[in-house]
């Protein structure tokens, strides 16, 4: 377990961070407890989180829908510069 670049504590795999969320629920006498575990694209590490699947879920799609537009940006670019355009 070490923290990573996201700034959320990082599991190395979902059993250890289920564990670690079962504990923490059990445990802990926060109001907002951890939900679920969540794979993180970005370091590739397991963190707890305590948004729903569908808040996951629309957050995941943001992300992809940013990544595609940087791409598509590249390619307009490309295009332009090469001149490809049709
Ligand atoms: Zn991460």
């Amino acid at each position: 377990m070490s923290n990573t670049r996201c700034g959320k504590k990082r599991y190395d795999d979902r059993e250890t961070a289920e564990i670690a969320l079962g504990h923490i629920r059990r445990n802990s006498t926060r109001k907002k407890k951890p939900k679920r575990a969540y794979l993180c694209h970005k370091c590739g590490g397991w963190h707890l989180t305590s948004m729903t699947q569908s808040e996951i879920d629309k957050l995941i799609n943001k992300c992809k829908d940013s990544r595609q537009k940087r791409i598509r940006r590249e390619a307009d670019y490309w295009i332009d510069k090469l001149g490809v355009r049709d």
